[in-house]
This record gives C-alpha cells, sequence and structure tokens, in this order.
C-alpha cells in the first residue's frame, strides 16, 4: 500500500550528514519526496510502499549518522501526491516548496529544537587529502567536511547554515560550491567548507616589532621554525587561542611560565601521536581510544617513571601530565613539522578566560609570545580545550567543553517551563533547560573576573537563541555573594529559585544517571555555603523530589580568614589543630613544631579563640589541605586543591594503618568528627610514621566512614540509591575506595560519567532540582 509521510526529526540533525544520509536511504527503498532543514530541525515528505516506509523509519532512528543525535521523530500521515525520486531541498527555499512552516517555524509559543553540533576533530578523510600531495587541499590549515571541522565555535545563530557562521565573509570558489551542492559529496552542505583559493588564510605577528603587521608569506614555516628554536607563539586554535612551545625544552617552558604568570599549575601538552604521548606517559587502550575520540579532549595521563627531566617542569610535583592529540588541521601540520610535543595551554594570564578575538588576543598575548599565529576566520564562542581522566576503565570529565558543549543531556524529567540555571562561581558553566533536554554550556570559567562574566551573560544569550529557549525560571546558588547569583537576581519577571551548593552537586549526579527516586547523596567539596551560614563541605544529603534533608556531616573547624585558607593550607592545619585540641593552642601548636611563623601563629591564635572571620565549615576539601599542611608536603597553595592532589599523589594505597572517626547522632545529624582523624595524624607524624602511609589511612579511613554513615542513613530510611559528587571525588584514590566500600555494602552507586563531579556539573544539577520539583511527568 502506497502511503505518505511527513515526518519531523528534532535534535542535532543539521551540518552531519543528515539529508545526505536521509537522501541515500530514501533512494535504496524506492521512496518519493524530499528532506530539508526546518527551524525546528529536518523535515521528511516521503511517500511509497508503507513497509519500505517503516523500515526507513526504523533505519533511521537505529543508525543516525555518526555526529548527529535524535532527540524526536513525529511522524503524521497526508495524502498521497504525484511525484518522482527524492531530493534535497535548500534551506532557504523551503518556505516556498511546501506549506508545512506554521508548524514547525520558530513562531511565539511552539516548539523549536533544532540543536547546534559542537566542534569535531579533524576526520581520517580529511587527513588523508591534506597530506596528499595531489589533493587540491594539500596542506589546507581549514581542510573540513560534514564529518568534521568548527561549529559550535563559527556558529552565530540558527538554522545552522553558512550566513549563520564566521564563513559567511567568505564567497565559495566554483569548485567548493560544486562540492557543496552535491549530495553525493562529502562536502555537501559543510557549511565550513574552504579551500586555499576560497577560505581563511594563516597570519603571523613578530610581537617585538612595534608594528604589529600581519604577514601572511611562510606564516606557518615561520612558527614551525620559532618554536623548534625555543621560542613562544600563541596559535589561533578553533574556540580560543593557545600558547605554545617545545615540551622538551625546559628553558622555553620556564620562560612561558614567567611571562604567563603561572608558576605551578600543570600545563597541557599536545604530541604528533599517541606513540609521541607514550614517550612521556602511560598510555592504557582506554586512555588511547578518548585521546582519538572526535571530541578530542585533553586527557591526564600517567607520567612515566623515566620520563625526560625536561618534562618535569610542564606538569612539577605532579603525577600526571595533560597530554591531548591535534584536533585542527592546522595542529596536524604544525605537530607533524615540529615533530616533538607542545606545551599547547590557554592563551590567557594567568586564570583569565582563554582569548578567542584578534585584537583582544594580539593585546594580552604579545607580552607572552615572541609570535602570534592567526587567521582570519573569527571565533563566535570562545570554548576550552576539554579535560578528561579515565578512572577504572571509565572516562569522567574534569572540564566538559569544547566537542561536547553545546550536545544536550537527556532527563528522565521534563523540565516544567523553560529553566536556566547560572551554575557556581568557579569553573562556572550554565544549564538551559527545556522539556527533556538539558543544555550544559562550555567552561566559561572563574567568574571573578570580568572577562568571564561577560561572557556569562553573552553565552547565555547566544545559548538560549540556539536552544529556543525562553526562560521563565532561573535557579542559582545559595551564595548572595557569586556573580551567578548577582545575574540571577538582576533578570525580573523570572521565578527565581535558589539551590544550595550541595543539593545542587547531588542533583546534578542524579541528573545524568537518570535518577528521579530518592537518593543518599555524598558531596564531599571545597566549599558551599550552607542553609546555617556555614561553610558546608562535607556533606550526607537526603534528597528527593521535595528537596534535601542534611542527614550527617563532617564536624565543624573554623575556617580562619575565610577564602584565604584556600591558598594556605597551613592555616587549615592550625584551624583543624585548634579544633582536634579543644582550643588548647599550645598542644595544637607544638604539633606543627614551629612551623607557622610566631607572627602569623598568633594572629591566626587570636583569630581561632576570639571566632574573628572565622565562619565554621565542614569542608572535606580543606581537611585534605590541613593534612597535607601537617604532613610538609606543601603550607602554600597556587590553585584549590594543589595539597589535596599532592597528598593523594603520595598515598600508600595499600596501608592496613586506619584512623578512628567518631560519629555522633545530633539534631543536626550524623556528625563525624574530623578531630579524632587529626589527633591520630599529628601523633603519626610525631612518631615518625612515613606520610605515604598517614595519607594512606586518611583516604581509607574518610571512604570508610562515608560507608559507614551511609549504612546509618539507609538503616533509618530505606534509601538504598547513593550518589557521589562534589570536587573532592576528583581524587582517584578517594573515589575508587569509596565506590568499593559502598558496593560491597550492597548500594546502589551512582557517580558522574557527562558532568564533572566539580563545579563545572553544578549547574546541570541546579536546572534538575527544578525538574524535579515539578509535579508533572
Ligand atoms: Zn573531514
Ligand atoms: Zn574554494
Ligand atoms: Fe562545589
Amino acid at each position: 500500500m502506497i502511503e505518505r509521510r511527513l515526518i519531523a526529526v528534532e535534535g542535532i540533525v543539521q551540518g552531519v550528514g543528515f539529508r545526505p544520509y536521509v537522501h541515500s536511504l530514501a533512494m535504496a527503498r524506492n521512496l518519493e519526496g524530499y528532506v530539508r532543514n526546518t527551524a525546528s530541525g529536518l523535515m521528511i515528505d516521503i511517500q511509497g510502499d508503507c513497509t519500505a516506509l517503516d523500515d526507513f523509519v526504523a533505519v533511521l532512528i537505529a543508525a543516525p549518522p555518526p555526529l548527529a543525535m535524535i532527540a524526536s521523530v513525529e511522524s503524521t500521515a497526508a495524502t498521497v501526491r504525484s511525484r518522482a525520486g527524492f531530493s534535497i531541498v535548500e534551506s532557504a527555499d523551503a518556505a516556498a516548496t511546501e506549506g508545512y512552516d506554521g508548524l514547525f517555524l520558530n513562531t511565539p509559543g511552539t516548539r523549536r529544537l533544532t540543536l547546534a553540533p559542537p566542534d569535531i576533530a579533524t576526520c581520517r578523510d580529511c587527513l588523508d587529502e591534506l597530506f596528499n600531495p595531489d589533493d587540491r587541499r594539500f596542506e589546507y590549515p581549514f581542510i573540513n567536511c560534514t564529518q568534521c571541522g568548527p561549529r559550535l565555535t563559527i556558529l552565530r545563530s540558527l538554522p545552522y547554515d553558512r550566513p549563520a557562521t564566521t564563513m559567511a565573509a567568505f564567497v565559495m570558489c566554483a569548485e567548493c560550491r560544486a562540492e557543496y551542492e552535491d549530495p553525493r559529496d562529502r562536502r555537501f552542505h559543510a557549511q565550513p567548507i574552504a579551500c586555499a583559493n576560497c577560505g581563511p588564510r594563516l597570519w603571523l605577528i613578530e610581537t617585538s616589532s612595534p608594528h604589529t603587521e600581519r604577514c601572511t608569506v611562510d606564516s606557518l614555516g615561520t612558527a614551525v621554525r620559532a618554536l623548534v628554536a625555543g621560542n613562544i607563539v600563541a596559535i589561533k586554535g578553533l574556540g580560543g587561542y593557545h600558547i605554545a612551545c617545545d615540551a622538551t625544552n625546559r628553558d622555553a617552558v620556564e620562560r612561558l611560565r614567567t611571562r604567563k604568570h603561572r608558576e605551578a599549575k600543570p600545563l597541557a601538552i599536545m604530541a604528533p601521536d599517541v606513540e609521541g604521548l607514550s614517550l612521556l606517559c602511560d598510555v592504557s587502550s582506554e586512555d588511547r581510544a578518548l585521546l582519538e575520540s572526535r571530541e578530542r579532549p585533553i586527557v591526564l595521563l600517567g607520567k612515566r617513571l623515566y620520563a625526560p627531566d625536561s618534562i618535569e617542569s610542564v606538569s612539577p610535583r605532579n603525577a600526571f601530565i595533560g597530554g591531548m592529540l591535534p584536533y585542527t588541521p592546522l595542529h596536524h601540520l604544525l605537530l607533524k613539522a615540529v615533530g616533538r610535543p607542545l606545551v599547547m595551554t590557554s592563551g590567557n594570564l594567568s586564570d583569565d578566560p582563554i582569548s578567542f578575538e584578534d585584537d583582544d588576543a594580539i593585546e594580552h598575548l604579545s607580552p607572552i609570545a615572541d609570535l602570534i599565529l592567526g587567521h582570519d576566520r573569527d571565533i563566535a564562542t570562545r570554548c576550552d580545550d576539554s579535560v578528561m581522566r579515565v578512572i577504572n576503565a571509565t572516562p569522567v570529565f574534569i572540564r566538559r567543553s569544547r566537542g561536547f558543549a553545546p550536545r544536550p543531556i537527556a532527563l528522565p524529567l521534563s523540565f516544567p517551563s523553560h529553566t536556566l540555571a547560572m551554575g557556581g562561581h568557579l569553573k562556572n558553566t550554565f544549564c538551559l533547560g527545556r522539556e527533556r533536554l538539558a543544555f550544559v554550556s562550555h567552561h566559561i570559567g572563574d567568574l571573578e573576573n570580568a572577562a568571564a562574566y561577560r561572557s556569562l551573560e553573552e553565552g547565555i544569550k547566544h545559548y538560549s537563541a540556539l536552544a529556543g529557549v525562553t526562560p521563565d525560571t532561573v535557579a542559582h546558588d545559595l551564595h548572595p555573594g557569586y556573580m551567578s547569583t548577582q545575574i540571577a537576581q538582576k533578570l525580573t519577571g523570572l521565578n527565581r529559585i535558589a539551590v544550595q551548593h550541595h543539593h545542587a552537586h547531588i542533583a546534578s549526579c542524579m541528573a545524568e544517571n537518570g535518577v528521579t527516586e530518592p537518593v543518599i547523596g555524598v558531596a564531599f567539596d571545597g566549599a558551599g555555603l550552607g542553609e546555617d551560614g556555614a561553610i558546608w563541605g562535607g556533606e550526607f544529603l537526603l534528597v528527593d523530589r521535595d528537596g534535601y534533608e542534611r542527614v550527617g556531616h563532617l564536624g565543624y573547624v573554623p575556617l580562619p580568614g575565610g577564602e584565604a585558607a584556600v591558598r594556605r593550607p597551613l592555616r587549615m592545619a592550625l584551624a583543624h589543630l585548634w579544633a582536634a585540641f579543644d582550643g588548647d593552642i599550645e598542644r595544637a601548636g607544638s604539633a606543627l613544631a614551629g612551623r607557622a611563623g610566631t607572627q602569623e601563629w598568633s594572629v591566626l591564635a587570636q583569630m581561632l579563640s576570639r571566632q574573628l572571620n572565622s565562619p565554621p565549615t565542614s569542608s572535606a576539601g580543606r581537611l585534605f589541605d590541613a593534612v597535607a599542611s601537617l604532613c610538609g608536603i606543601r603550607d602554600d597553595a597556587q590553585f584549590e586543591g594543589q595539597a589535596a592532589m599532592e597528598l593523594e599523589a603520595i598515598a600508600d594505597h595499600a596501608t592496613p594503618r586506619r584512623y578512628p572517626v567518631d560519629v555522633t547522632d545530633s539534631p543536626d545529624g550524623l556528625v563525624a568528627d574530623p578531630g579524632s582523624i587529626i589527633r591520630a595524624v599529628a601523633s603519626d607524624i610525631s612518631s615518625g610514621v612515613p606520610i605515604s602511609e598517614i595519607s594512606g589511612a586518611l583516604h581509607h579511613s574518610l571512604s570508610g566512614m562515608i560507608a559507614s554513615i551511609a549504612q546509618t542513613v539507609r538503616d533509618r530510611t530505606g534509601v538504598n540509591r547513593i550518589a557521589l559528587s562534589g570536587g573532592v571525588f576528583q581524587n582517584v584514590l578517594l573515589t575508587t575506595l569509596s565506590a568499593a566500600g559502598l558496593q560491597a555494602a550492597g548500594f546502589d552507586v551512582f557517580q558522574h560519567r557527562i558532568v564533572p563531579c566539580n563545579d563545572g556539573g553544578l549547574s546541570l544539577g541546579q536546572a534538575y532540582v527544578v525538574a524535579l520539583g515539578s509535579k508533572e511527568a
């Protein structure tokens, strides 16, 4: 029987080779009609034998093109017409073709769901052409196709067509246009299509010359020679500028650090291939798969024991190196020519957001780089590299950004209405929610910084347009001082929902695991404002659709000087000792054997005893800092978690040593006393126990404490699901031990895989609290 159907497909279906795919599926089944892009996705008007039609739809859903993501398929019957063949209709002509637009276009009040695709690393086919001397795009640094190339970072608006991208400025040559218009060509409707005749070009600036002129002759060759000679080159990438130098040249790396004011934080490296990384790092098969994936994140890799000494300055006193592989044609050309790993760190000063606009980059990166290698394809949206690592054969995120954003996360529940979630203060992302989709943004950064703040405001505007979201609810952190909270408060006419920081952490873990039922949440974190005004961070929360109840936490200690303690683990050591020894400053101080200067010690002692500027905190992150300082690992930290990371790195995993954790039942829930740990640590240190054993014992004791408190909560509530979240769970040893202990105790354990456990995942959690709270669905 002959039928005709109008099939609306929504999701990431534009710019990913969907229409040629539909075309080939239809032709193979003798079906007639056409396919075209609409503002809400794809419209397939198709007719033919009904069995063939069913098969067509089944295959379409089961095996879409690799980069596509189908959010929904809706089919309606229509009257059969006389037709011949199957065609692909241009977006621009669409309105004139058939009259269905009223159904699907972005008229107010109707849905609109074309999703913008993320940026994708250069594909195998394009690489073959890039290095083929007979190809017309031989060594062309902007080669791309339907399966690869820039997407989010060049996109200004939807639908995803060339005029809506930063490629609009380039007029296609006849050859490119022929490929672009041929449905059988692998560049059919590849919006960033270009060649040396018609596309973007490289330019180079020598920052020492007084006239920063853009030279376009042999830019790449000059940059390569400079890198090999040990110079520092800023390089324009997909989502912003990197600063590069020879990673094996210690002088160059040290110079880069000094100029960038980045003394200790690890720098990422890019090697020509996995083999190049293997010389420096241990690369497992899971690491390799991640490194070579089309998203090409930075992957944290274990440093080789016998890695060359010169590499030490890339990640000093750190067991890991962030490694990645080339992901743009320019990277491939560059890395092949220099033939060695390059430092590729984000192009910014210290903690500023990555530079992505040329003028800004030239201004800010000239003092750092000797040369700037740029090009004339604009970046529409700044997007940092994603950072991942493999834990127990499972890839997890440290930063979810390029290659992943703005791909939405499917939720088990619908949002009651369009929702915006502002995220946290550090490592900020925001999230937009509609129906069952959550669009978590690329990494925005630390909002302390004016540029990040602007980037957040612009990002929200841009994503709202991309996702077709007009928020009427905004969720934000409880902390009134967060910039993200302040932006939310400026938005008038929206429902505002303040979500407690650790509630959001646990909800984010629930969201990505599709959990709607109550869970016991363990949020081990640096800092988040609690309902009682204290700084929380070692929390046991019972989370359900109505909200949360705090059923347990680490006991409070003073946080002397508030956030200042983050950069000074020694302060936390003193505060913990002070609390552990009941304010007996003599005994507390003696455990540190005079390591604090007398002046600092007396100031701190006063702060602590008079409770000046010392809010109570239950932070697990600060407990790690305190123990690291007690062990003499470091008293100052250049970035949050540095001391804790170094403490983890030296841990003796196999030590049988354990510390007692006293847990008391209070009206405030179960309170685990960190003092019992601190006293044991202090005694171990004075009796000369190796710090590797102390560190191992701390990890084992905390994971044991987590399992034991969880079991008490389960006994009282009957809840057997447990979610682990918060930045402290970036600690692989603690995560592994805790998950294993909980699984052994029979819990269903949920962990992060899709968003980071740190504050980068907070926005998803805030949004999910809104979805959980709605009584529909
Ligand atoms: Zn390609
Ligand atoms: Zn061309
Ligand atoms: Fe947090």
